[in-house]
């Protein structure tokens, strides 16, 4: 394999697109306050060993499991983005690991110029031989991990066996040098008490990002969110003791009101996201389309309630899970007044 055809996140010359199939005149998708979209996530597959009780991916697996992403699928997917500009590329699931020429989509995204994430429970990361082959062509990864012991982590993902899988892979990972090493934790009614273990263990194994992420009312998210969902007050409670636990590490908190961070309200991922373009399967009018959905703002499932009409911060934090604010009491949210620094 030659190596990556231009730098990671750089735009190849004009005589690189040409000899890459790249049409030099195509134009970047442009968002409603102007954005450039840059970021790609690319469902890869629609199968996982692993069962976690709240992946949001669970319907669509179930779905869209008869139809697989084909090579020419990827390859197509990636010469487009990267002709309108799109600079990285994160592959997702499903297990992505698992597709049969994941290593190729790394390849082939790197010499079309993108950075490369992938977010994973380490399912083949966790094999040295595979570990040893694709490392190299990605950036960064980000592994799911549910809690800070076999225990908590294994009964959420319906494996025995899993904590152990994805620990082995972050510390494959973390050999590599420069590798962005990420780790994601979802945030459940189950693992909450857990939490600030598993944030400790996380900047342990060498996680330089940690995203904790609250329930998406999604898949299997949305089938058991009433037992899963985190309550406020409790997310009040843990949410602030959390950076002190990893201090080397950033965190951030994806789809949390932003008054429940206290002094690490500037972690919010509200404040830290960016477009992108999510291709997967979808079902249309007489037909499933492996089609890209454009997301300009991290809005998702969330919305404002009563308490959030005042709020300084109205603007940039996306609120309440929208499920959440139907299912129980909001009360606990802190609306920020307009002086608050
Ligand atoms: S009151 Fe509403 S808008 Fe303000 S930080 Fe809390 S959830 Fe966000």
């Amino acid at each position: 394999m030659t190596s990556p055809a231009a730098s990671p996140g750089h735009l190849p010359s004009p005589t690189q697109q040409s000899e890459l199939g790249l049409s030099a005149d195509a134009r970047p998708w442009i968002g409603p306050k102007g954005q450039v979209m840059q970021r790609l996530e690319l469902h890869l597959t629609y199968h996982c060993p692993e069962r976690c009780a709240f992946c949001s991916e669970e319907h669509r697996m179930a779905s869209y499991r008869a139809f697989p992403v084909t090579w020419g699928r990827v390859a197509t997917v990636l010469r487009l983005h990267a002709s309108r500009g799109v600079r990285s590329v994160h592959f997702t699931g499903g297990e992505p690991t698992i597709h049969p020429r994941f290593v190729e989509a790394l390849q082939l995204a790197r010499r079309l110029g993108m950075r490369t994430s992938v977010g994973t429970i380490g399912t083949m990361l966790s094999r040295p031989d595979f570990a040893e082959r694709a490392l190299p062509w990605l950036d960064e990864a980000l592994f799911s991990v549910h809690g800070p012991s076999a225990a908590v982590h294994d009964a959420l993902a319906g494996r025995v066996g899993s904590f152990e899988t994805v620990t082995a892979a972050m510390r494959l990972a973390r050999r590599q040098p420069g590798f962005g090493l990420f780790a994601n934790t979802v945030v459940t009614a189950r693992n909450i008490e857990q939490l600030p273990d598993t944030v400790a263990l996380l900047g342990e194994l060498g996680a330089r990002l940690i995203v904790v992420s609250n329930l998406t009312a999604e898949g299997g998210g949305f089938d058991r969110f009433t037992e899963l969902a985190p309550r406020l007050a409790d997310l009040a409670r843990i949410l602030p003791l959390l950076p002190a636990r990893a201090p080397d590490a950033v965190l951030r908190f994806f789809g949390v009101p932003m008054c429940l961070l206290g002094p690490h309200w500037s972690c919010s991922n509200d404040l830290h996201w960016d477009p992108r373009v999510t291709v997967e399967w979808q079902s249309v009018p007489g037909k499933v389309a492996f089609a890209g959905i454009y997301s300009w703002a991290p809005d998702r499932k969330r919305t404002h309630v009563p308490a959030c009409e005042g709020c300084a911060r109205r603007e940039v934090c996306m609120g309440v899970n929208d499920l959440y604010a139907l299912s129980f009491q909001t009360d606990e949210l802190r609306p920020f007044s307009g002086g608050a620094g």
